[in-house]
């Protein structure tokens, strides 16, 4: 991988970490407790809460892809970063720009099944 190369990842990964951390803010806002209101029927309090359940979930998902894009972030310096960690071959720079918390090759992901 070229230095160039290296920086355009670097680049989307501060770019991917800023937009999380705005979606985080987001979600953690619509995932605030509901507040018992009684000018709701009981219906709507039903889909509030069952669209509460799926901005959780979205929640949780963004926060594990922020860590990934974290430490992500920790390793694009290194040497070792985009070689794959299971066949040691360099992991396609398309690829790393799309996961760049990637740190196995496609061909190795799919022998894993993963
Ligand atoms: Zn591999």
């Amino acid at each position: 991988m070229t230095k160039i190369q290296k920086k355009q990842i670097k680049d989307k990964i501060i770019e991917d970490i800023s937009s999380i951390e705005n979606e985080i803010s987001q979600l953690q806002e619509k995932t605030k407790p509901i507040t018992p209101d009684c000018s709701l029927g009981r219906l709507t309090r039903l889909e509030m809460i069952g669209e509460q359940q799926v901005n959780e979930h979205a929640l949780h998902e963004a926060e594990i892809k922020l860590n990934k894009l974290k430490y992500a972030i920790q390793k694009v310096d290194k040497d070792g970063y985009g070689i794959c960690a299971e066949c040691e071959e360099e992991i396609i720079f398309g690829r790393l720009m799309i996961l760049p918390e990637s740190s196995h090759c496609i061909a190795c992901l799919s022998e894993l099944g993963n």
